[in-house]
Order: C-alpha cells, then sequence, then structure tokens
C-alpha cells in the first residue's frame, strides 16, 4: 500500500487527466455544433461519432466526481474509513479501487 503522499499525488494525477479529457471532448463536442452534413450516410456517421464522444465524456465526468470525491476524503483524512460502516477499508480494495469508499462488506 503506498503512502497517503503518494496516493494523493497519484488521485492529483489522475483528477488532472481527467479534466484535460473532458476539456477536450467538450471543446470537441463544440465545434460539432454545426448543421449535420446533407448527405444521410454521412449524417448517421456524425450521430455515431458523436454518440460515442458523449459516452466518453459523461464516463470521464463520472470517473472525475469520484476523483475529486476521494480526494476530499482524503482532505478529512477519511480516505481509508468506510463511508457506511465506519470501519477501515482494506489497503488491497483500495489498490485495486483507488477511490472505494466503502469496505468490502458494505460495497453491496
Ligand atoms: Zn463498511
Amino acid at each position: 500500500m503506498p503512502d497517503q503522499q503518494t496516493l494523493r499525488a497519484r488521485l492529483i494525477a489522475k483528477r488532472d487527466e481527467l479534466e484535460e479529457r473532458v476539456r477536450r471532448i467538450d471543446a470537441d463536442l463544440r465545434k460539432r455544433d454545426a448543421p449535420l452534413s446533407a448527405d444521410f450516410a454521412e449524417q448517421v456517421v456524425e450521430q455515431e461519432n458523436l454518440d460515442a464522444l458523449y459516452a466518453i465524456e459523461s464516463e470521464g465526468r463520472l470517473e472525475l466526481q469520484k476523483v475529486v470525491h476521494a480526494l476530499a476524503r482524503m482532505d478529512r483524512g477519511e480516505y481509508a474509513v468506510c463511508s457506511r460502516c465506519g470501519g477501515a477499508i482494506a489497503p488491497e480494495r483500495l489498490a485495486a479501487l483507488y477511490y472505494a469508499d466503502t469496505c468490502i462488506g458494505c460495497a453491496d
């Protein structure tokens, strides 16, 4: 289990990476705000590309939220504390799922 400082640095790097990804996709989506091509086959492809971009963007936003949440929990010294039962979250669990906020027993 890496120490908190290492973990924190990792989370911050992850947050920055996700923010950058979401920003890039947002910019890309804005550019595509132009009317769709007149050709129907092309319209279908353009729409599919858009859908894929939106999916990647919402995935990125979701993960970003989890990372920001994990960082906030770390600031409060609650990073390895289960948000449901208050017990400790096993280091192996955090290693596998760095933004886990419940222990394995409360996970489902
Ligand atoms: Zn728990």
